[in-house]
């Protein structure tokens, strides 16, 4: 009997056991690699910080906030010109959101296996991804051991207005990136304080250094972006029980006084803002579904023209603050029309000097994965700011 008992159990067991475990496949190119004990305990070490942002990561965006009681609750659009006011959703309600949480949730329930796609992404095999500055470099075993290459060498050989900005950013990584709070929202600070080997060892990338068509050379040299889990990123997962993956976690950083044009694109995307203002209006940003009201569509063959004019100052309509407690979250939606303009203002120095996030989206196998910049409306416009009118071209 109690043999019996104790089969029954087991069979339980192996059930429960079964219909926890998920199988997951990863990305063809992923490497296996052998790394020496020493080597492996580095990896280890970032494996573990790249978990506990994952982690946070679910717990920030399942718990509740604002007006949700399953969810946080994330701005959806800065100004609506249906009622003149902001508009939020509980950003769980999203199928993709949805989907991209029970692929984080399977990640931290198996971790092991999960780590079979993990890759340092060592710079031999990866050497577009840079690591911002030797101080940087230094700061961790990881990093050191990686020995990426350096942006603060990459902008100083590129010269002019666009290497001036990306030097200003990537020398000052540090001290922009301490200034950060994210608390109250987050169960532990995710930031380069609390996860030092993940932001000195992840690859940075200097996305729109080469792209004249983001226009603003202070931006374009002071914004940096890194992927953490999704195509391009450490972790790489191809599938979760024959399930894609679709899932793109990371980070940015831009520096102050600069202005992110208008731009669009189809993936969704998530932004949790990690800096922590030294005044209200310090960082703002302006995100408006391609049909507000508040911008005029034009009907083309292939989708749409929107002008966007916020001229005579209808542009303050639709920046918001961007701070730590109330705004945090933002849902961009797909071709949702957005833009970050960082003021100079509030006696800055460099110690509180930009804008800090946490970034993912959520359909990263959607087959146009561009970010479209807004054009200006005058030819050979030399910036785009708020109030410079612009044409965003939105692709049916
Ligand atoms: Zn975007």
């Amino acid at each position: 009997m109690r043999l019996a008992i104790f089969a029954l159990l087991m069979a339980v067991l192996a059930f429960a056991y079964q219909g926890n475990a998920a199988e997951f496949t990863c990305n063809s190119d992923v490497p296996t690699e052998s790394y020496s004990p020493e080597e492996q305990a580095l990896v280890d070490t970032y494996w573990d910080e790249v978990l506990t942002y994952l982690g946070a990561y679910h717990a920030v965006l399942t718990q509740p906030s604002g007006r949700c009681l399953d969810s946080a609750e994330a701005v959806i659009q800065t100004y609506d010109g249906h009622t003149g006011t902001q508009q939020s959703r509980c950003i769980m309600r999203y199928s993709d959101v949805k989907q991209v949480m029970s692929h984080v949730k399977a990640v931290l329930d198996e971790p092991e296996k999960a780590k079979a796609c993990f890759d340092p992404q060592k710079p031999d095999a990866n050497p577009m991804l840079y690591t911002p500055s030797v101080t940087v470099q230094q700061s961790t075993k990881v990093s050191r051991w990686l020995n990426r290459p350096l942006l603060t060498d990459y902008y100083r050989e590129m010269g002019g207005e666009v290497g001036q900005s990306g030097l200003e950013l990537n020398k000052n990584f540090l001290e922009i990136t301490t200034r950060t709070n994210a608390l109250p929202h987050w169960p532990t600070d995710v930031s380069i304080n609390g996860l030092p080997v993940l932001w000195s060892s992840v690859g940075w990338l200097p996305m729109y250094s080469k792209r004249p068509d983001a226009i603003n050379k202070r931006f374009r040299g002071g914004y940096l972006y890194a992927e953490v889990m999704g195509p391009y990123g450490n972790l790489r997962i191809d599938t979760i029980d024959e399930e894609k993956v679709e899932a793109e976690i990371g980070l940015t950083v831009q520096l102050f006084n600069s202005a992110y044009p208008f731009h669009h694109h189809d993936p969704q995307e998530i932004y949790i803002n990690l800096t922590l203002p030294k005044c209200v209006d310090q960082n703002t940003y302006a995100l408006m579904h391609w049909d507000n009201p508040a911008l005029i569509q034009e009907r083309r063959n292939d989708g749409w023209a929107v002008h966007v004019d916020g001229a005579s100052g209808a542009w303050k309509q639709w920046f918001r603050n961007l701070n730590t407690r109330t705004g945090w979250l933002a849902y961009i939606e797909r071709n949702a029309i957005h833009a970050f303009f960082l003021k100079e203002g509030c006696n800055q120095t460099i110690e509180n000097s930009g804008l800090v996030t946490s970034w993912a989206r959520t359909t990263s196998r959607t087959s146009d994965q561009n970010t479209h910049i807004c054009e200006p409306a005058l030819a050979g416009g030399e910036s785009m700011m708020p109030w410079t009118k612009g044409i965003c071209h939105i692709r049916e």
